[in-house]
């Protein structure tokens, strides 16, 4: 492979340095494949690291520190009033944590020999890619793996707005903490990025356009999280649009559907992604972009055309980094003949805000809207050891299984560390585990997962 002007002939050409797109290069030169990845911003990560999962969940980690500090007044420890200096906490998130994670990354490309391109990639046909950028070059592939990804949707009729309103990437830069913030839609975005700037210090008023919070989340889960936003934020208005944003004397006013004004000093837009298959030039391919932007993929990330796989967020809901991670994995291992397939069973979700809200498999509700008659356990916290020992009785665990073989069809649990506990949970789910498994499987004592064993042999002894 000859890099430059003269046209670069590899096994794969990726492109998308993401988590689907890292994924499937790593795998693929494992695999004995030549494989280069092309990345509009010169580096491996993605929306995941740089604007996304990582650096929400180190500021994430940031609120629960305030959180837990202030709530030790309760049994008998005061830190005082904390004092949080935004340059040291910034300096943190970029580089202990966010650049520690990209030079790991650019390290195991190194290693495993993957090159990595700069520049936006424009499909030429489905053997050939143009690279646009400082070093313009064409690199010709016998297999291309499309992991472009997504991006923050706007408001839709309201226009940029100004930069007092920001999208998910501004609001992890933390430019500062400002005295109002109101934060559109609530779903996993405004409800993390939401607590992280209430932590804080904000006053953050929230907007939702559907009449609950986190909308086709399991209603037992999202109410406890609810309960303590609710006590969290300065006020939530559901079922409400906001309908007018205008810059004023250093504020911004937000008109809402309900005739109300607010006027903050920013204003947070989180109302859902957009998968980013426009304007990559695969019309001059085979494969088929439907009229959202996805690229439409078979179970083993093959598009229409036999030169062109897809992966990630750009492939479709849910617009989750391990559903990229695994479908890279799986795209590789496809282009090295091998039988595999993104046929999962379960695809964890985790919304890592206080309380943690988790899940996977089929949820209660599916199963009502599908009916499909299934055997529900509900285990409380209130109920665990564990959970008093930490203060937070507040939590739920929710089996759902087959009422005829017995076997765990999905799993919720809302609570701190609920994120970990879904884990479990998923393998149970994805091995055809059943309620028996999990009441039988020794669960450490005093731990958070016997609410899992407990709700298992809570519907056993209604058998
Ligand atoms: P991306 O990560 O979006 O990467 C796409 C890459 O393609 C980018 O590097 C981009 O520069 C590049 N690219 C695009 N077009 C071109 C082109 N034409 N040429 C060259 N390069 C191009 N998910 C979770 O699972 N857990 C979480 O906790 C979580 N938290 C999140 C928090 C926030 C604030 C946000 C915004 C997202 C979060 N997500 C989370 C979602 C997660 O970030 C995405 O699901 C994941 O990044 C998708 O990976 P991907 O590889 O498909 O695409
Ligand atoms: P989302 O789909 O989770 O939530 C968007 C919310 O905005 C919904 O509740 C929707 O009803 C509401 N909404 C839409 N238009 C509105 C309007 N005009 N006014 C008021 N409300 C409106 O989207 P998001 O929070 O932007 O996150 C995008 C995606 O990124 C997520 O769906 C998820 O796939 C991914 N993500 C995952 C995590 C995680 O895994 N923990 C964290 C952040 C983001």
């Amino acid at each position: 492979m000859v890099m430059g002007d003269l046209v670069v002939e590899v096994d794969v050409a990726v492109v998308g340095g993401g988590p689907g797109g890292y994924s499937a290069a790593f795998r693929c030169a494992e695999l004995g494949l030549e494989t280069v990845v092309v990345d509009a911003t010169a580096r491996l990560g993605g929306a995941c690291l740089f604007e996304g999962c990582i650096p929400s969940k180190a500021l994430l980690h940031v609120a629960a520190v305030l959180d837990e500090a202030e709530r030790a007044r309760e049994f008998g420890v005061d830190f005082g009033a904390p004092r949080v200096a935004l340059d040291p906490l910034r300096t943190w998130k970029a580089e202990r944590v966010v650049g520690k994670l990209a030079r790991g990354l650019a390290a195991v490309a190194k290693a495993k020999g993957v090159e990595l391109v700069s520049g936006r990639a424009v499909f030429e046909g489905s053997r050939e890619l143009r690279v646009e950028g400082e070093a313009p070059q064409k690199i010709r592939f016998k297999h291309a793996i499309v992991a472009t990804g997504s991006a923050p949707s706007a408001l839709p009729g309201l226009g940029p707005g100004g930069d007092r309103v920001l999208d998910s990437t501004a609001a992890l830069e933390l430019r500062d903490v400002p005295e109002r913030l109101l934060v559109v839609g609530g779903g996993y975005i405004g409800l993390e990025l939401g607590q992280v700037y209430a932590a804080l210090g904000s006053r953050v008023t929230l907007v939702e356009m559907l009449d609950g919070l986190l909308p086709g989340v399991d209603r037992d889960l999202v109410q406890p999280l609810a309960r303590r936003v609710d006590k969290r934020f300065a006020k939530i208005h559901l079922g409400t649009k906001v309908v007018a944003l205008r810059e004023a004397g250093g504020a911004v006013e937000a008109g809402l559907s309900s005739g109300e004004t607010l006027a903050v000093d920013r204003v947070l837009v989180a109302v859902g992604r957009r998968p980013q298959g426009a304007g990559l030039g695969l019309e001059t391919t085979r494969a088929v972009v439907d009229a959202r932007g996805f690229v439409s993929v078979d179970e083993r990330c093959r598009t229409a055309d036999p030169h062109v796989l897809a992966v990630g967020d750009v492939t479709g809901e849910p617009m989750l980094a391990h559903r990229a991670m695994r479908q890279g994995k799986v795209a590789a291992e496809v282009l090295a003949g091998l039988p595999s397939a993104f046929d999962n069973v379960a695809v964890p979700a985790v919304v890592f805000t206080d309380p943690e809200v988790a899940w996977c498999g089929l949820t209660e509700p599916d199963a009502v809207r599908a009916g499909r008659p299934v055997r529900v356990a509900r285990f409380p916290w209130a109920a665990s050891g564990r959970a008093a020992t930490l203060g937070r009785s507040d939590g739920l665990t929710k089996l759902v299984a087959d009422p005829e073989t017995g076997r765990v069809l999905g799993v919720g649990l809302v609570g701190p560390g609920a994120g970990e506990l879904v884990a479990e949970a998923t393998l149970a789910v994805e091995a055809a585990l059943t309620v028996e498994d999990l009441a039988a499987t020794i669960h450490a004592h005093p731990t958070l997962s016997e609410t899992l064993m407990e709700a298992a042999e809570s519907l056993l002894r209604r058998a």
